[in-house]
């Protein structure tokens, strides 16, 4: 069975990237369908209501000055949240100290030395001036080795730079890429989004209804077919009904019907992991050997909803010699009933293939005995809990070697009219910024390749 739709994009994925791309096209006059094989859009940026709070897919932090804010921006998307503080708590050999990331914190923290201090002043400044492309080729071990040789102020370097880019893993970390990352961060900040991350999701789901795009959800795309150039793609799933009437069905309708059919399409854009990706495409199809071999960048988070904070000013809390990460993300955006919190607990685990058993299975018990410490009685209160063991933050770790790219391109090479898109993807940011920058030049690749 086959259907045609004519001039047409199929996206395939609907997380923020593959709803930038195809929202951007159809703006431009593309016939687009989106395909997403789950039942609800939003990938990994979707917010899960459980008694009244809203849950994101542990910890998520809008960086106001990242890629990702110039791509929204662009498609008339606002976000809005509240901006937490900087000071909080530092975790170190069991004992809570100031965390020395402001300038009063640095001061009072009990967790350096005054030489230490002074360095880390000195650091601060000279970030500011720093530029970050001067580290390639670097670890980020490597540069931070070179800062001091302060073991308490080199592992305050680590945990920082650990909490903006989710990355616990110094050795194979690119310093460029990590240095870049705080530097965009400390300059603007981040923001707890309203509601959770969903309303971006909404957001970008409505714009693109208004554009035209068709949705397809519970539809998994199993291939991308091509002859060297992109002809369709095959929906995988149910059996086609051999009764069912297509003539007065909706093209959603019609492509539940036909599932395992194909359908004709002259541009596919694949807004999904590099796996899955790959998964689409023929084993003959010459893409390079390390694209389904990447590593992704995982945490293990706790989500936590009380109803109230033992420990009302206990909002922000890093671990300094484990790589751990508490914040109250409802002291600052609405996520929440009245009086209510919602918390996340997070452990950064170290890539995949590296670090020891223990440090890569982090239990559900080492996040709650750091909730413990900090808001002692939250059992009590509990309304609801989830744990994620291995949450996928990043699909690719940057690595040092990878400087001046090491992501895959948006062409597909061999394949015309085939593109792809996500945090793998590009050459700009990391996480959700490097997902919707690559998503728009994904979009706008397409347009120059067939204008
Ligand atoms: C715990 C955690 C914390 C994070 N914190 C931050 C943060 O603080 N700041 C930040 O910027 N980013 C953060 N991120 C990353 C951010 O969530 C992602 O970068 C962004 O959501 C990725 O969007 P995407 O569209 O590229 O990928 P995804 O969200 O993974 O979307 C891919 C979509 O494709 C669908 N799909 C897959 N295969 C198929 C198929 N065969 N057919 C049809 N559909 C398919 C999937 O179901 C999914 O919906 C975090 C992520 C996690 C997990």
């Amino acid at each position: 069975m086959s259907l045609r739709v004519s001039k047409n994009v199929v996206v395939i994925g609907g997380g923020l990237a593959g709803l930038s791309a195809a929202l951007y096209l159809a703006r431009a006059g593309r016939m687009v369908t989106l395909f997403e094989r789950r039942s609800t859009l939003g990938g990994r940026a979707a917010t899960h209501r459980r008694s009244g709070f809203r849950f994101n897919l542990g910890p998520h932090a809008w960086f106001r000055g990242g890629a990702g804010s110039r791509v929204l921006r662009e498609l008339g998307v606002p976000v809005s949240g509240g901006v937490p503080k900087r000071s909080g708590r530092a975790i170190y050999r069991g004992a809570q100290h100031a965390l020395p990331t402001t300038v009063a914190g640095l001061l009072t923290t009990s967790l350096l030395s005054l030489r230490a201090k002074r360095e880390a002043a000195a650091l601060m400044i000279r970030l500011r001036f720093l530029d970050a492309r001067r580290l390639a080729g670097l670890s980020l071990q490597e540069w931070i080795d070179g800062q001091t040789t302060d073991e308490a102020l080199r592992q305050v370097i680590a945990a920082i730079i650990r909490l903006t880019t989710y990355t616990h893993a110094p050795r194979q970390q690119s310093a460029t890429a990590a240095i870049a990352q705080l530097q965009m961060a400390a300059r603007r900040g981040v923001l707890f989004v309203h509601d959770g991350w969903q309303r971006i999701v909404d957001a970008l789901h409505s714009a693109a209804v208004g554009a035209g795009v068709n949705f397809v959800t519970s539809a998994r795309v199993v291939r991308v077919v091509h002859n060297g150039a992109v002809e369709g793609i095959e929906i995988g799933g149910l059996e086609e009904d051999a009764t069912t009437d297509t003539y007065s069905m909706t093209l959603e309708e019609a492509l539940r019907a036909y599932r395992g059919a194909r359908l004709n399409a002259d541009t596919v854009v694949m807004a999904v992991d590099p796996a899955t990706a790959t998964s689409l495409l023929d084993p003959e199809d010459q893409l390079p050997d390390w694209w389904p071999a990447i590593t992704p960048v995982q945490i293990a988070c706790l989500d936590v909803a009380v109803e109230s904070m033992p420990q009302p000013r206990a909002t922000f809390a890093l671990g300094i010699d484990r790589p751990l990460y508490y914040a109250a993300h409802s002291a600052y955006a609405q996520l929440a009933p009245k009086g209510g919190a919602l918390i996340h607990v997070a452990r950064y685990l170290p890539p995949v293939g590296t670090g020891t058993h223990s440090e890569r299975d982090s239990g559900e018990q080492e996040l709650e005995m750091m909730l413990d410490g900090l808001q002692p009685g939250w059992r009590e209160r509990l309304v609801h809990s989830r744990f994620l063991p291995r949450m996928t933050v990043s699909n690719i770790l940057l690595r040092p070697g990878d400087d001046g790219g090491g992501r895959a391109a948006t062409r597909v090479n061999g394949i015309r009219n085939l593109y792809v898109a996500g945090d793998w993807v590009g050459d700009e940011g990391m996480m959700s910024d490097a997902a919707l920058s690559s998503a728009m030049a994904a979009a706008r690749a397409v347009i120059a390749d067939n204008p």
